[in-house]
């Protein structure tokens, strides 16, 4: 048996008793490439989702101007959100693609956490790569550690303690933050039953799929990924995540 597939076996379901999780981000549709589909899912079952955005993906369309691009890309981001159930949607106004790991980063994460007060958090693989050889975005890897790092900085009164002056008091609830796309997955969801819904919140990204100038088909792309971690793990439809405590 492949590694990857054995891994799968030893896989943890991602349930629990939690209401609200929290979705951070560095570009708008980062979540519809899959995370999206447990989203749905969340949502149905009565729970809140909110989305963070560091960034408004301004610079993701190569024929369209940053300024042009950024305003679109924000309102495709809210109709994606709405589709799957989500009114919560924040842009922190980082620059798209060189987003830099720091302290500014750490408490603008940390101001959200606080504000929204999440039981959980889901982001993106934070790793180099997204499996093999094939590196991963600069803006994913430092906004994914920033995230579980800002968590902490959450709970503590003494980190940005300007932040208590500003009327947010700490936040120490956070569990865990999961991490989507990851080539290490801990743990998975079922979301059967929730592909229409994924297909529809990423469709709604039409100028970014449009600016991409190829044949994407969003359908196929996120069958085939929730196909293939649904079947080792018996269920029709699953997404993967790698799991870190805090
Ligand atoms: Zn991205």
């Amino acid at each position: 048996m492949p590694p990857s597939l054995r891994r799968m076996t030893e896989i943890g379901w991602l349930d629990g008793d939690w209401d609200r999780c929290l979705a951070v981000v560095a570009h708008p549709d980062d979540i519809e490439y899959g995370l999206s589909l447990a989203v749905s899912r969340w949502t149905s079952e009565g729970r809140w989702v909110g989305y963070v955005l560091a960034t408004a993906g301004e610079a993701g369309i190569d024929g369209m101007e940053p300024e042009q691009a950024g305003a679109l890309r924000q309102e495709e981001q809210r109709r994606a959100g709405a589709i799957v159930g989500v009114s919560t949607v924040e842009f922190l106004g980082y620059p798209d693609g060189v987003i830099e790991a720091g302290l500014a980063l750490r408490r603008d994460l940390a101001r959200a956490i606080r504000i929204h007060r999440p039981d959980v958090l889901v982001s993106l693989n934070p790793r180099l790569t997204w499996g093999g050889t094939t590196l991963n975005m600069a803006d994913h890897r430092i906004l994914g550690t920033a995230l579980a790092d800002a968590a902490r900085d959450a709970g503590n009164r003494w980190i940005f303690p300007e932040l208590v002056g500003e009327g947010h008091e700490p936040w120490a609830g956070c569990r865990w933050v999961a991490y989507a796309a990851s080539p290490e997955p801990t743990h998975a969801v079922d979301v059967t039953g929730h592909l229409d819904a994924g297909v529809r919140s990423l469709e709604e990204h039409r100028c970014y799929i449009e600016g991409l100038g190829t044949d994407f088909d969003a359908r196929s792309f996120l069958e085939t990924a929730a196909r293939g971690a649904g079947a080792p793990l018996g269920v029709e439809l699953a997404l993967t995540f790698e799991v870190l405590q805090l």
